[in-house]
């Protein structure tokens, strides 16, 4: 992984006059999160660690940090996300030292079943491979189209499992870069294009149409055991990149305009467990899309997506992937910096 360049956070510090930060890290980089921390005091700045878990650039730990009386936070491990936030973010990302062109060479024939034309898309972790994985491609001869995101992603080419932006282009398949089944089983179903999936580190490769299908029937067998469900739980997050309120009151609506009782449920980490004591017949989450998705054999209840719900009151014909589409910044809140590129 990445290591964390602790004298550019400092002078990025400085920049905003910081005195003192709150570092918020994943899970693998807490022992960096700890250098970190000991190199900015060491240098004058106070430095408190947060202890929670962090899943993504879409839970910052602003709120918190502007509550701790911190002039900034550093939040480790993810790229930059448009976000409101309270205080200036400087987001630290974390890329994979594994090469991707001997994986892509590799499996030269089976990229070639995806056309000439292809959209080539991968996650944050190998973004700094993706000059070089263009350049190999192209050299075999096909048009690489890289497209830009909305907001809500940092790179061109940068998918998110819940933003499939930089794939919607013209192109005959999508060509997926990066180790994992989320991410390119959603693009084969938000771009609805032939998706293969070149893992760098196994150097195998996956048709996600298979899998995608997979995926579909089972959540067309969540849709058919909400069936019969009167009381629906719609859940929101109240963490900042996954808070959709508006979607949610629209899903609420919905289900009220049908004749079902429908309740909001704000969560900071949605798990079923905390939830046992409700008594709603099914659930809709309307945050991050993995949640129903990952997790819903933990539910004793049926648990859908927003657009899962539209299919189940026959308003939607065809499955679609819930995506999170970006949000613009206002000009007067506080920044979201990112280091080592990225960031709009
Ligand atoms: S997929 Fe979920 S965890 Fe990942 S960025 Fe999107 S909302 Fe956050």
């Amino acid at each position: 992984m990445h290591e964390v360049s602790n004298r550019e956070v400092l002078e990025t510090l400085r920049e905003l006059n910081a005195e003192r930060v709150l570092i918020q890290t994943p899970e693998g980089l807490k022992g960096e999160a700890q250098n970190l921390a000991d190199f900015l005091e060491g240098n004058g700045i106070e430095v408190i660690i947060s202890g929670d878990i962090n899943y993504g650039a879409c839970d910052p730990a602003d709120r918190e940090a502007k509550a701790l009386g911190c002039d900034a936070l550093i939040h480790l491990g993810h790229s930059y996300m448009t976000l409101h936030l309270e205080v200036p973010t400087i987001f630290v990302p974390a890329f994979a030292k594994v090469e991707v062109v001997p994986a892509l060479e590799k499996n030269i024939d089976k990229i070639r079943k995806l056309g000439r034309r292809i959209a080539l898309v991968t996650t944050a972790q190998h973004i700094h491979r993706l000059k070089g994985a263009r350049e190999f491609l192209e050299k075999h001869g096909f048009e690489v189209i890289i497209g830009k995101g909305d907001s809500r992603v940092s790179w061109p080419g940068q998918v998110l499992g819940c933003n499939f932006s930089s794939a919607k282009v013209k192109a005959e398949g999508v060509l997926f870069v990066g180790a994992g089944y989320f991410h390119p089983i959603g693009l084969a179903l938000a771009t609805g294009k032939p998706t293969l999936a070149v893992n760098p580190y196994s150097g195998d490769a996956i048709w996600m149409d298979g899998e995608a299908e997979r995926l579909i029937r089972k959540r067309w067998a969540q849709i058919a055991k909400a069936m019969d469900a009167q009381s629906f739980g719609v859940v929101i997050s109240t963490k900042k990149g996954q808070l959709r309120l508006a979607e949610a009151k629209r899903v609420v609506k919905l289900l009220r305009e049908h004749g079902k009782y429908a309740r909001l449920i704000a969560m900071n980490h949605i798990s079923y467990p905390a939830l046992e004591g409700f008594d709603f017949d099914a659930y809709v989450v309307v945050a991050c899309p993995r949640v129903p998705m990952d997790d819903y054999e933990n539910w004793r209840k049926p648990v859908l997506t927003p657009t899962e719900l539209e299919i189940l009151l026959g308003l939607r014909g065809d499955y679609a992937f819930d995506e999170i589409v970006g949000v613009e910044r206002d000009k007067d809140e506080p920044l979201g910096i990112a280091l080592h590129g990225g960031g709009r």
